[in-house]
């Protein structure tokens, strides 16, 4: 298959100069199948699911349904009703903070999150916190990004709830021992969530392999559309978790003395669903097993050390996160100008990077900097790209400093 012809957006040209598309940490761009199906969907079956008795109703809801078993193999759920489809990783993420936060925390509780979080794997656990009474802990990380595994276990104790930790850093790059981490928490009883956000479009991901008890990603990070997100959790943990909103759908029996929920999955689902981003994102899984994990997982590998070479040749050019085990993200500063500047100059000749603290404020401070330049590689990406990047860097390298 020719890759690129499949995203027509990455034809186009940015300030006279060919769009360069280093920015798929923040969102990648999306194949014609999976626009597609978006325009299929509105044109032809669009209808509100679950609850019609018409034929676009039945159909909506089956190809909804679908999906759903769709992502359980993707990702080796044991059950299709243990797949909540969300808005994304931040609303999963919620989702679990709140619900899991309202059922097991009290006071004098402990969270465990890494200090390599997203914003939002800290936050929601933070608002959680604060209603309960628990604070969070946090599992540090050496200067090349590698998780204290030590100190994580030390960490572990009488009052640890859960353990929040991402599978994969979207600023360092670092691929976290995911499965370890769920191991030495579940041999303390401590159930884990892993926010894969980063992690499901650049490798196989089974959730009964790492063993966790919670799994959160987006869609639009993994070629799918924006406005669709999973969050999976053990059938034995969900069946114990109050709902998290309130509305239509997640019920059994309302009246104004008492409600009674619906069985899972619906219980997570209240009100209507975005149908259609959830149909794109079964085509765009379908687009990623076309190509294969493996062959997706090493096209990329190949780049970031090809890029990380490269990018060697840059006067003054220092990398953030050299963790052996990396996925495609490239964080790194130029002598000492401020990332912000690297990003705009580079933006000017047609170049997309992302710049700033890219939600991980805490990283910033640990190695305190304001933010870093990050260029971070998806599918489509080449090598010609990255020899784009380093040509455009060295000549921007002497303005900075
Ligand atoms: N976690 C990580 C590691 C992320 O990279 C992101 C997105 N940058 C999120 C969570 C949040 O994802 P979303 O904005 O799609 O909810």
């Amino acid at each position: 298959m020719d890759i690129r012809s499949q995203f027509p957006i990455l034809e186009q040209q940015v300030y006279g100069h060919p769009l360069v598309y280093f920015d798929n940490a923040a969102t990648t761009q999306k194949p014609l199948s999976v626009i597609e199906t978006l325009r299929r969907y509105y044109t032809t079956i669009n209808s509100n699911i679950h609850r019609g008795a018409h034929f676009l109703a039945a159909k909506a809801t089956d190809e909804y349904e679908q999906t759903r078993r769709t992502v359980q193999h993707f990702i080796g759920a044991r059950h299709s009703h243990e797949i909540v489809f969300t808005r994304g990783t931040t609303e999963s993420i919620n989702l679990v903070a709140s619900s899991f936060g309202e059922r097991y925390l009290g006071e004098g509780d402990e969270v465990v999150v890494s200090g390599m979080e997203h914003h939002s794997n800290i936050v929601p656990w933070q608002l959680a916190c604060g209603r309960k009474g628990a604070r969070l802990r946090v599992i540090p990380f050496g200067d090349d990004g590698v998780l204290d595994l030590e100190a994580f276990r030390s960490l572990l104790n009488e009052h640890t709830r859960i353990v929040a930790v991402t599978h994969v850093s979207n600023t360092l790059g670092t691929v976290n021992p995911v499965r370890e981490i769920v191991d030495i928490a579940h041999s303390r009883g401590v159930p884990v969530l892993v926010d894969g956000a980063q992690a499901i479009s650049h490798m196989a991901v089974d959730v009964q392999a790492i063993g966790c008890d919670f799994y959160c990603f987006s869609g639009h990070k993994m070629y799918g559309p924006m406005g669709v997100g999973v969050m999976y959790g053990r059938e034995e943990i969900l069946e114990e978790l109050p709902p998290y909103q309130g509305g239509g759908e997640m019920i059994k029996d309302v009246s104004f003395e008492v409600t009674t929920y619906n069985e899972l999955p619906f219980k997570f689902e209240a009100g209507t669903p975005s149908v259609g981003d959830v149909l794109g994102l079964d085509t765009a899984i379908g687009f990623m097993q076309d190509l294969g994990l493996d062959n997706i997982a090493s096209h990329e590998r190949e780049l970031t050390e090809y890029a990380t070479r490269r990018l060697m040749e840059v006067d003054g050019l220092r990398v953030y996160g050299t963790a052996p085990m990396k996925t495609s993200v490239l964080s790194f500063l130029i002598g000492s100008s401020h990332p912000y500047d690297v990003g705009t100059l580079l933006d000017k000749l047609g170049i997309a990077v992302r710049t700033g603290h890219h939600c991980t404020q805490p990283v910033m401070t640990r190695y305190g900097i304001p933010g870093t330049v990050r260029a971070s590689f998806a599918i489509y990406n080449t090598k010609d790209e990255v020899d784009c990047l380093v040509n455009a860097l060295q000549r921007i390298a002497p303005m900075l400093a």
